[in-house]
């Protein structure tokens, strides 16, 4: 499953983000694209399995929507689409490069010390 991956791969990052320190993580926050195509369901499932045990055992997952921008391709301009089709708003134009909200990234960790 592609929410399993993107997990395990974030999860070992915050995990060498802490190797050696003396902290425990009480919450992990996810920056979640609209686009990234993932599940928030399915995230949540795979970071519970994966934190049974660990440095990461205990910790919270707070998961933030980060919502779509898209650069108009034709006038330049940048702003936010609610629904497909995007169209842009300063000349009607279709074409589009997404600037935000394809990926999904660690945010921030929240660590106490031991
Ligand atoms: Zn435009």
């Amino acid at each position: 499953m592609h929410e399993t991956s993107l997990m395990e791969n974030m999860l070992s990052i915050a995990e060498k983000a802490i190797e050696g320190k003396n902290v425990e993580v009480k919450r992990v926050t996810l920056s979640v694209g609209k686009l990234s195509n993932a599940l928030p369901a399915a995230l949540s499932f795979a970071f519970e399995a994966m934190t049974q045990t660990g440095p990461l055992s205990g910790a919270e997952l707070v998961m933030e929507e980060i919502p779509v921008r898209v650069q108009c391709e034709n006038c330049g301009c940048n702003y936010e689409p609610d629904e497909f089709p995007y169209i842009c708003p300063g000349c009607g134009g279709i074409y589009y490069t997404v600037t935000q909200g394809e990926d999904i990234y660690i945010q921030s960790l929240d660590c106490l010390e031991k």
